[in-house]
């Protein structure tokens, strides 16, 4: 008989505590018949959870948020935000919380956070609530990103709450509770400037201080702290695009609220892989002028990042203009380090050596891809083709191009480098959650069927690892699925 989580998790609340002003306590709603979708027992092994007794009535209150350990304190947290480009000085949890830390079997620090728990003070004019479809999708995509290697915040469960959620159609409602390193964002930074104003202030540093303790402890050594987790969020978030442009992810919102400073992809909301390689490829429904577009990602994270740096500059040099100096150098570190970590990652893709020349190297990676837009290649089987090409079995990568006299001339050019076909395979995934998969996953998810979704989360925990059987898994969508799009917010 396992015990009690409410009487025996240790949340602490540390967040709560060194940063009042970014902390509403709060608690979450009743739910009226909480029943467990999914759990990640891997994950709830991780964080030194029995699973077992989360799967106990004690173990569902404390994951829908009702019942949580005497000593915990659940916060909505405070932050401000640009979204869409324009400024919302106060943004906030509008329908999560933030239960408390954990430390987990490694002995890091996770935040336990919980959304669709209900309306927060943050609201505005939002119900507080989640659907099923989109925290499941949540769940698999972050699940999905996890499996390939890829810095994100985890899905511990997803719970029906057993309350009606009212979108277009009426929905069963549902909680997420997710993990992550944190839930510090560009905009937790933008708010705490923004109340604290003057330079000097003691918000910004206190939550500045923070920050290096549970992300970046190594600026606390150099010669000047804030400067180095500037810098250290710039490395970290060129590090994590990279990824993102390179396996073909589209986060679709990614405004400054939803970028962490841990460099931890968060909010899955209208986000997608790639089918065919589009540069300009944009999912989102209420994304009408394509700001978050594929190609555009790294130039916005750039962008948010100089909203960083700008609501870190009373931290970075008391003198406004030497202060705006060091910003624009640390910030010009974002472009090298994000060409450094594409390039790398597109060398590995194509089985290259570490000594490839440079400048051979980006003709060769350019030339590809224009030939897969022009093509409209599908981004992810393409790559695992081209392994076959290069242990000779030329056809089936042969077979996506259109304009055959290029490609081969292309794949003479690549073929002459003598690419690693097992290398490539390591690095680049047969399974991803491919845009009909997923809809197929949660339509029936949201009925009550959750085998496809099992089968998929399967799938997917192993992206790189080629298994028969799988094939409808590994292919692109069928012609019939039409332009895909999606939905924030929901
Ligand atoms: P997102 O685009 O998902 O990052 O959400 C932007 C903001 O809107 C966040 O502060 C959310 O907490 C808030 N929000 C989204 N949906 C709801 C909802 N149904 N009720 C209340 N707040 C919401
Ligand atoms: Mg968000």
């Amino acid at each position: 008989m396992s015990l009690a989580p409410s009487s025996t998790v240790v949340l602490h609340h540390r967040f709560a505590t060194e940063l009042p002003e970014l902390a509403l306590a709060w608690q979450a709603e009743e739910a009226p018949d909480p029943r467990l979708l999914v759990l990640n027992e891997p994950l709830a092994a991780e964080l030194g959870l029995d699973p077992d007794s989360l799967r106990s009535p004690d173990g569902l209150a404390l994951l829908v948020g009702t019942r949580v350990p005497e000593a915990a304190t659940p916060v909505a947290q405070v932050y401000a935000g640009h979204q869409f480009g324009g400024f919302n000085p106060r943004l906030g949890d509008g329908r999560a919380l933030l239960l408390g830390e954990l430390v987990d079997t490694g002995g890091s620090t996770r935040d336990l956070h919980l959304k669709g728990s209900g309306r927060t003070p943050l609201a505005r004019g939002g119900d507080g609530l989640a659907a099923v479809g989109p925290m499941l999708r949540e769940y698999v995509v972050s699940e999905a990103m996890h499996a390939l290697g890829i810095p994100t915040t985890r899905a511990l469960a997803v719970l029906a709450t057993g309350r009606d959620v009212r979108r277009e159609t009426v929905l069963p409602g549902a909680v997420l509770a997710r993990v992550a390193s944190s839930h510090l964002r560009v905009g937790s930074f933008q708010y705490a400037r923004g109340v604290d104003g003057d330079p000097g202030a003691d918000l910004l540093r206190r939550l500045a201080d923070h920050a290096i303790a549970r992300h970046h402890p190594g600026a606390a050594r150099a010669e000047h702290p804030h400067r180095a987790l500037f810098e250290a969020v710039v490395a970290a978030q060129a590090s994590l695009v990279a990824q993102w442009m390179l396996v073909g992810f589209v986060h679709g919102v990614m405004n400054t609220d939803n970028m962490t400073i841990s460099g931890e992809t968060i909010d899955y909301g209208p986000c997608a892989f790639l089918d065919a390689f589009d540069p300009g490829t944009v999912f989102s429904s209420i994304d009408e002028a394509g700001r978050y577009a594929y190609l555009n990602q790294p130039v916005v994270a750039e962008w948010n990042l100089a909203r960083l740096a700008e609501a870190m500059l009373p931290l970075l040099a008391e003198d406004q203009e030497q202060a705006v100096a060091l910003a624009v150098e640390s910030l010009g570190g974002f472009r090298p380090a994000y060409t450094a970590a594409w390039t790398a990652g597109m060398r590995a893709k194509l089985g290259l050596a570490d000594d490839l020349d440079e400048e051979t190297g980006t003709a060769l990676f350019n030339d590809l891809l224009a030939l897969m837009q022009a093509g409209h290649v599908d981004h992810t089987s393409c790559y695992r083709h081209l392994a076959s090409a290069a242990r000779g079995d030329t056809e089936p990568a042969r077979g996506l191009f259109l304009d055959l006299a290029a490609y081969d001339a292309w794949a003479a050019r690549w073929l002459a480098l003598r690419p690693d076909a097992d290398a490539m395979d390591r690095v680049n995934p047969v399974y991803v959650p491919r845009n009909h998969l997923v809809e197929e996953a949660l339509a029936a998810g949201t009925r009550g069927d959750l085998a496809p979704l099992h089968q998929l989360l399967e799938v997917l925990a192993a992206p790189y690892d080629e298994r028969p059987g799988l094939e409808r898994y590994a292919a692109p969508a069928p012609v019939d699925f039409g332009v895909y799009r999606t939905f924030c917010g929901t």
